[in-house]
């Protein structure tokens, strides 16, 4: 007997060793128990301060894998939890006591350059998807740490360097293959379970477990981009100076804007070690030959302490910071979506990023303007295609020791902010921070999305995410 496998509507569930040994000859994929070898690198998460122990973790290789392991943990009444590349800011790609499908094995990658789009299985990185397209001239809109899932990042919507130009990641997705709760294997597209389709664009991993996506590339390749850094005198100017780029100036110039305190690494000259500084990386995908110009008056608002953007291949920009946030690091974030940035909201911006609390810790502004802005509020499930900023203030910290610290921090920096707010947040960026918080982030779109739920997951078994209850 297995005890305590699962905990599930409240039933302690018990698995026997013939149900569980069947279920294994099932998978293709290795089943891996808590007294295995490789348990607990199994079930580490990339936020080290999130420890899940799961009962099961079906190691999926294939569709008929995460079929098998569906229907297994629907008949069996138990927690499921589904992961993609682990990078959950919550832990969603995990849980206690119940079963976890790892996609991480499901890595098969296939590039169409004629038609433009790039088949992606649900286990792949961004740093896998980069590595695949980059030899083609193409890329899909993604993040900014190459080392994050592709499935959480897609299916919650996904900004980075090229949402002006692009679009969000949903808005570059033509179709999945996905495993729902009843078992069944379907796709979903424009043409097809348009429904179903909608839902995903936004609606994170509550219908049903995808397995493959269909994304269309665009040509990227080499861009101009890199970090600038300001020291913090300069900060509100540069602050104000990179609100406007970025509600007037080309779509293909994009640049987050971030505080951060210079890590006492080799690539910083040492005399900003440790400094708190207003930091810009920007990605301009526009005609090389006119980087120069476009960055002209960027470097004339303020002098910059140290300024590194210049031409460099896309897949070298999006893992650029990968190095200094590896696995295992304490993470704790709280989230907005921003139309405005005022004068007054970047005062207080200054007053508590002047107090990042640890060097990993930071603040993010990241531009959700231009080619997003062309999508339809109820296009897809998310809802704020008016806003222009996502602001995300993170603690991040290697020692445990520091947590509580940089959790007050987070909170109060978020508190001071959140009436500049439209309201919600990414769920990407959200801690587990309850039902009004979902419904804040999906607004007029939750109803929908409730409805979908309970046509394709009635019984939310699909419930360890920012979950959408049915309706
Ligand atoms: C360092 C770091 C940088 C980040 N940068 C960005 C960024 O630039 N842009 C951005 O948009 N977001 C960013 N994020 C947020 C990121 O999008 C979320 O953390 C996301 O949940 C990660 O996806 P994952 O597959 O790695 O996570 P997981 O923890 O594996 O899963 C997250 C959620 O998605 C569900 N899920 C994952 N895969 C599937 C699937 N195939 N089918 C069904 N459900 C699935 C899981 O069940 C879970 O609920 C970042 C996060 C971190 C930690």
């Amino acid at each position: 007997m297995i005890g305590n496998i699962s905990r599930t509507n409240n039933r302690a569930q018990v698995l026997d060793e013939a149900t569980v040994t069947s279920f294994k000859e099932a998978l293709r994929g290795e089943l891996i128990r808590p007294d295995d070898r490789g348990y607990d690198e199994a079930r580490q998460l990339y936020n080290g301060m999130i420890d899940r122990r799961p009962g099961l973790i079906a190691r999926c290789v294939d569709a008929a894998d995460v079929m098998a392991a569906v229907n297994f943990a629907r008949d069996n009444h138990l927690l499921l939890a589904v992961r993609g590349g682990g990078h959950n800011g919550p832990g969603l790609g995990s849980c206690d006591d119940g079963l976890v499908i790892d996609l991480s094995p499901m890595k098969g990658i296939r590039v169409d350059p004629a038609a433009g789009t790039v088949r992606v299985e649900g286990g792949c990185t961004w740093g896998d998807v980069d590595h695949a397209t980059h030899p083609f001239g193409l890329a899909v809109p993604t993040g900014f740490i190459s080392t994050t899932g592709v499935g959480g990042l897609t299916l919650g919507g996904g900004l980075g360097y090229l949402t002006r130009r692009h679009g969000l990641t949903i808005d570059n997705l033509l179709a999945v293959d996905m495993v729902l709760a009843d078992g069944r294997l379907v796709s979903a597209s424009a043409e097809e379970n348009e429904e179903l389709f909608w839902a995903v664009r936004g609606g994170g991993g509550n219908f049903g477990v995808v397995t493959s996506f269909l994304f269309r590339g665009s040509p990227v390749s080499t861009v101009y981009g890199g970090p600038m850094f300001w020291e913090m005198a300069h900060a509100a100017e540069v602050m104000r100076f990179w609100r406007d780029l970025i509600l007037t100036g080309p779509e293909e110039l994009n640049g987050w804007f971030g505080f951060h305190t210079v890590p006492p690494v080799e690539m910083f000259p040492q005399e900003h070690h440790l400094k708190k500084m207003a930091v810009v990386t920007w990605c301009y995908t526009g005609d090389p030959d006119t980087a120069e110009a476009i960055f002209q008056p960027i470097r004339e608002v303020a002098p910059a302490a140290m300024d590194f953007a210049g031409p460099i291949p896309f897949p070298a920009l999006q893992s650029m910071f990968d190095g200094l946030y590896p696995p295992g690091l304490q993470w704790y974030w709280n989230a907005d979506f921003f139309t405005e940035l005022s004068d007054e909201a970047i005062d207080l911006h200054l007053n508590h990023a002047s107090q990042l609390p640890t060097v990993h810790s930071t603040m993010h502004l990241y531009p959700i303007n231009g080619a997003a802005h062309r999508v339809g509020q109820n296009e897809t499930a998310w809802s704020y295609r008016e806003a222009n900023f996502a602001e995300v203030i993170v603690g991040v910290d290697p020692d445990p020791a520091n947590n509580e610290r940089m959790i007050q921090w987070a909170k109060a920096y978020w508190q001071a902010l959140h009436p500049y707010s439209a309201g919600g947040a990414y769920v990407n960026m959200m801690m587990d921070e309850g039902q009004d918080r979902v419904k804040a982030a999906y607004r007029d779109n939750y109803a929908r999305l409730a409805q979908v739920k309970a046509r394709y997951d009635p019984h939310n078994l699909f419930r360890v995410n920012q979950n959408v209850r049915p309706g």
